[in-house]
């Protein structure tokens, strides 16, 4: 199964933008891969003496803070991601951002660090999108711009504490569609890591989590998965969630189990709820519940997933000697119905009933 329409980039590059007179960068889209370029603009807003700033655009794209800085002693910093690109209908879209604004909201209180106004959050969204709509992939080349918000204490702290100033900052930076030819299911492997403590950090979006996960990241990959599936962190019987990325299964009768927490250290994946959302919209029934490692075996799909990709299907999934075997060959036909689905509400094939694209006015 194809994702995207590849075929059709050198169409999508040759008709004339319908909404807006604005002339795209040249860039072959298609090819893009994911990595940072810098484009013409970033929003940033600085928290000191008790308030945010005003916030403005800006072309710099480099920080310059104190040795001191908060971030750098005691990490405070958290961030969000996600993707504007445009519909078939010529719209520059991004989706639920407000879901964003509020994740981003939550995370910084759980680290002491000022929220960013959830209604600044995504006004701050469209201004920064809208500066660099050039760099907006067209539709059907597959390719988006991703956003990347983020926040962090520029403010002296020797003694720990948390800081009294702060930045705000998205950046944006086109990226190639993430599966180039078709959609492959993936392995993963249990690690003898995790990635969060109980009750810890582990359902806030922190550099900090990632900063914990990379090591496992990297073990996983050097033995040729494609992440691993973390374990609760508290008894290590129950499946949580990949480096970066949800999880959720099919049971034979074609019906969604989702892992739950017990121990609060699953991040709340916009992807997931969404999919939910979704497959409640479809008919499924949608179980929400702790799923211990032992029962994985009598399910029948499983999928990751995460802005990144919507679902990346999982085709194994591997414990020590114990392996747990979906299928290498083939997107299973619920994760395909939930994926399409859901990238159908994103592209505008299928109704948006619960308005969760947002439209960016570009003129
Ligand atoms: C960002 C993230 C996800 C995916 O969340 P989405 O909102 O769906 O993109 C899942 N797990 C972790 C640990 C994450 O950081």
């Amino acid at each position: 199964m194809t994702c995207v329409p590849i075929g059709s980039i050198g169409d999508a590059r040759r008709r004339p933008a319908r909404r807006s007179s604005m002339e795209k960068k040249d860039i072959d889209w298609g090819s893009l891969g994911f990595a940072y370029q810098h484009t013409d603009y970033s929003y940033v807003c600085n928290y000191k003496d008790g308030e945010w700033g005003e916030g403005e655009l800006t072309p710099d794209h480099s920080i310059v803070m104190s040795e001191c800085a908060g971030l750098l002693h005691y990490c405070q910093e958290v961030f969000e991601g996600l993707k504007a690109y445009t519909t078939e209908a010529g719209d520059i879209v991004c989706f639920r951002p407000d879901m964003n604004a509020e994740r981003m909201y939550d995370s910084a209180q759980r680290l002491c660090m000022p929220p960013f106004p959830k209604d600044r959050f995504v006004d701050a969204v469209e201004q920064v999108v809208k500066a660099n709509a050039a760099w907006v992939p067209p539709f059907g080349s597959g390719a988006t711009l991703y956003i990347r918000p983020f926040m962090f204490a520029t403010g002296d702290v020797i003694g720990v504490k948390p800081a009294d100033e702060y930045q705000f900052r998205i950046l944006v930076t086109p990226v190639g569609p993430y599966y180039k030819g078709g959609v492959k299911p993936v392995k993963l492997q249990v690690p003898e890591f995790d990635r969060a403590a109980p009750h810890g950090t582990g359902n806030i979006k922190a550099g900090l989590n990632y900063a914990m996960s990379l090591y496992p990241s990297v073990l996983a990959h050097q033995a040729g998965y494609a992440d691993n599936l973390f374990l609760d962190p508290q008894t290590r019987t129950y499946v949580e969630e990949t480096g970066g990325a949800n999880v959720m299964f099919v049971k034979p009768d074609g019906n969604l189990v989702v892992p739950q927490s017990f121990t609060d250290s699953i991040l709340p994946s916009i992807t997931r709820r969404s999919l939910v959302q979704v497959a409640e919209d479809l008919g499924l029934e949608v179980e929400q519940r702790p799923v211990k490692f032992d029962e994985i075996d009598q399910f029948v799909e499983c999928g990751m997933c995460g802005t990144a990709a919507v679902i990346s299907p999982v085709g194994e999934i591997d414990y020590g000697e114990k392996k747990v075997v979906y299928g290498m060959e083939h997107v299973g036909p619920v994760m395909q119905k939930l994926r399409e689905t859901l990238t159908g509400i994103q592209s505008g094939a299928v109704e948006d009933k619960h308005n969760w694209v947002h439209k960016i006015d570009v003129e």
